[in-house]
């Protein structure tokens, strides 16, 4: 590449904001090229995160690394979306949940609409630990009638070099640190200080209160039995190199796969060729 084209192509990217919403309707033609026809769907909830961190935490995190790894690969990032499974939060202020219907059909729809505004990836990231299962039945259901898009489910990958750091900075005991505990608390302390009330991390428990014990067996109520203060862990442990590590784990992974996903061309070619020899099309 030449230095002028490179020039070019450096300014182009700096012009270009990431959020759908701020771009122009004139820009979309060059986003549409940039981004390789790609669009992330950051999807978040609304729901307690103990005593000391903020409702929103899932989606200001997945806001921010979407914001984060775009300035380094482009692509055009969804607006603001919260509606995903959280039932298991409505005894706690705050929490919103919509009704099953509302959440599946709210979320294909936005997938069908973001396909229809001219992108053929969808890469969904997502940060509520009670979304997956939705998430994954969504995607593979998406073989059902054919479409112009494929989804993406970027899952952050963990390797040992990144444990090894993890285990140096991390003070409780991992295998208890989850939703508002130690590593999710070092992470909006280190995005959002602002909204980190650490001096209440210690108001409520965030041990497993241990309430149904059916071994190999699941139920709708294990997590409420469990964490009923939406708190698992020891967020007053947090700190902001926890914090730091955590956040550029995710973005350095995240930036990768856009690379991976802008470049790949075989899984829509794939998914045509499955359709097309899908029985009884017309
Ligand atoms: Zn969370």
């Amino acid at each position: 590449m030449s230095v002028f084209l490179l020039i070019v192509q450096l300014a182009w990217t700096q012009d270009l904001h990431s959020r759908w919403d701020e771009l122009t309707a004139s820009e979309w033609s060059k986003a549409l090229v940039q981004s390789g026809r790609t669009c992330i769907l950051p999807i978040g909830i609304l729901e307690k995160h103990g005593p000391h961190v903020p409702i929103g935490s899932d989606l200001i995190q997945v806001r921010e690394w979407a914001a984060r790894a775009t300035k380094k690969e482009y692509a055009v990032v969804f607006p603001d979306y919260f509606y995903g499974q959280i039932n298991e939060a409505r005894h706690q202020y705050g929490t919103f949940a919509l009704p099953e219907r509302v959440v599946w059909d709210l979320l294909e729809a936005t997938c069908d609409e973001i396909g229809r505004n001219g992108f053929d990836k969808i890469v969904i990231i997502n940060g509520h630990g009670g979304n997956p299962e939705l998430i994954r039945y969504f995607i593979q259901t998406r073989l059902e009638k054919k479409r112009s898009y494929a989804v993406y489910f970027f899952e952050p990958p963990s390797d040992s070099a990144y444990r090894a750091q993890m285990a140096k900075l991390h003070k409780s005991d991992p295998e208890t640190d989850e939703h508002a505990g130690e590593r999710e608390t070092s992470s909006i302390l280190y995005l959002r200080p602002d909204l980190v009330k650490m001096d209440s991390a210690t108001n409520e428990s965030g041990a497993n209160q241990n309430r149904l014990d059916i071994p190999n067996v699941y139920t709708a109520i294990w997590w409420y039995a469990d964490f009923p203060n939406h708190y698992a862990g020891e967020g007053a442990k947090a700190t902001v190199e926890l914090g730091r590590l955590v956040n550029e784990h995710y973005i350095d992974a995240l930036v990768k796969a856009l690379k991976a996903i802008k470049a790949d061309t075989r899984t829509l070619e794939l998914q045509n060729e499955f359709f097309n020899r899908v029985k009884g099309n017309p």
